[in-house]
């Protein structure tokens, strides 16, 4: 029978959530829907100083948002407190791990002659229980740290799906202390009885972990675990070449949602962080889970390039449908005052949406540039109109209000309009549609007039336009 995958996202809730944490999140998914497997939210808490609800709030959001679908958790590793008991009592009744007494100034000392000799620093076994070793008798009063018994020579082999074969010598690894003195475990025993557990088959993880790995599956062998596959993951580093991180100006997770970034767009450009597919740049979610493997993962650092990120979600907004663009632009309208008007009460926000979607690189800009068509008709100073709306132009003007009152208030309707116009008075367009710009918003920047017409109206554009020429130059 085939082994059904299991993958885990197992971040600690220590803080900023930046868009490399959330690649650790979207691999181990993409994993497990493209071979139909599992895919779980382990939260790694046992950090309680570091650790915080608003952090795990704000990974579960960025998940939900990017569509991440969890089959199981989130899982909070502070619930498995009494697990992690009963499996250091078994080690340590089957002779799998030991109290060691060596306090921290003796375990200073014991580094600081290493260090004089030169040699790695290392705890020395002292405490370690072997065949007809006489254990020094326990100090009274101390309680101990209970430390792994980790295997004496030999390698730790495995074939990292990113990395290659690593080979790390036991000598390297001494007794891990698996539990403090006042009896919690430490963060690699828990991932290690975790991933047993919950049958992990595959973790994909950062890199930052690889010196984690030894150690782990030397656990997970002494528990009778069979070691997934692991899939170290390189960083990802900022547009300089450094890791990322809150310090070096990285933005959060919801920072891309505040600044009108499309979840999509995020998912498309994390997709392509360190792995590839030819050269496939922009995809969907299902051809991404279609095609996604460990084979064509990156080996080195990924660097985030803003400018894709924003060519992508550009992209992505242009190809979107008006309606459901709509929606998504429809809190950040509200941000900046926008009434949204019932239908046939103003412009239409989907055609303004559709109108704007174009040119448009993040929702904000999309609500911004919607601003124009929901503020109130512009009132003029007389300097305004004098400097705005030139007295020659006056006339042109004039029977271009005729000419929109007698066209079918379609684009091209308009358009005709003002070629006419246009002949007739041997005027060139900037000429004309500048100060109808002005006398409609007040700005001489909008999308191409004849689409801005169609959505104002026609009775708005024709009482906006009389309004100015009401007014003497
Ligand atoms: N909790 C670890 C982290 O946030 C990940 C551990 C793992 O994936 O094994 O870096």
């Amino acid at each position: 029978m085939a082994m059904s995958i299991r993958t885990r996202f197992a971040p600690s809730p220590t803080g900023f959530i930046h868009l490399g944490n959330l690649r650790s999140a979207l691999y181990p998914w993409a994993f497990a829907r493209h071979h139909g497997g599992d895919f779980i939210l382990r939260i790694e808490d046992t950090d309680l100083e570091r650790s915080s609800q608003e952090a795990v709030d704000v990974i579960i959001d960025g998940m939900a948002w990017l569509g991440l679908d969890i089959d199981e958790g989130p899982i909070y590793q502070m619930q498995h407190m009494d697990r992690y008991r009963e499996v250091i009592a078994e080690m340590l009744k089957s002779g799998l791990a030991y109290p060691c007494y060596m306090s921290e100034a003796e375990l200073n000392a014991l580094r600081d002659q290493q260090m004089a000799n030169k040699e790695k620093p290392r705890y020395n076994g002292l405490w370690r229980p072997e065949p007809g070793k006489v254990l020094p008798p326990a100090p009274e009063g101390v309680l101990p740290v209970i430390r792994f018994k980790s295997p004496i020579g030999g390698s730790v082999i495995w074939q990292d799906a990113v990395k290659g074969q690593i080979e790390i010598s036991n000598d390297e690894l001494d007794d891990l202390v698996i539990a403090r003195p006042d009896g919690t475990p430490t963060y690699n025993f828990c991932v290690v009885v975790d991933d047993i557990d919950m049958r992990i088959t595959h973790v994909i993880r950062g890199d930052d972990h690889v010196n984690n790995t030894p150690r782990q599956i030397n656990i997970m062998r002494a528990l009778g675990g069979t070691p997934p596959i692991y899939a170290h993951l390189p960083t990802v580093l900022n547009e300089e070449g450094e890791k990322m991180s809150k310090r070096n100006g990285a933005m959060s997770v919801r920072d891309y949602q505040r600044e009108g970034y499309l979840p999509e767009a995020i998912l498309n450009y994390l997709a392509r962080l360190g792995w590839a597919h030819g050269d496939a740049e922009v995809f969907t979610r299902d051809q991404f889970v279609g095609w996604f493997d460990l084979d064509h993962l990156g080996r080195s650092p990924a660097q985030h390039n803003p400018e894709k990120l924003l060519w992508l979600n550009h992209h992505y907004i242009q190809h979107s449908d008006a309606a459901k663009l709509a929606e998504q632009v429809k809190p950040f309208a509200l941000e900046r005052g926008i009434t949204i008007p019932q239908a046939g009460q103003g412009p239409d926000f989907v055609q303004v949406v559709g109108l704007l979607k174009d040119r448009a690189n993040t929702l904000i800009e999309i609500a911004d540039g919607a601003k124009l068509f929901y503020m109130p008709a512009p009132a003029f100073s007389q300097q305004e109109i004098d400097t705005n709306i030139p007295a020659n132009i006056r006339p042109a003007l004039a029977d271009l209000i005729t000419a929109f009152e007698a066209s079918d208030s379609s684009k091209e309707g308009y358009s005709a309009a003002f070629k006419a116009v246009l002949a007739q008075h041997q005027l060139k367009m900037p000429a004309l549609a500048m100060p109808v710009r002005y006398a409609l918003f007040a700005t001489t920047q909008t999308p191409a007039i004849d689409a801005v017409l169609v959505i104002l109206g026609k009775a708005e554009t024709v009482q906006r336009l009389r309004r100015v020429l009401a007014t003497k130059n």
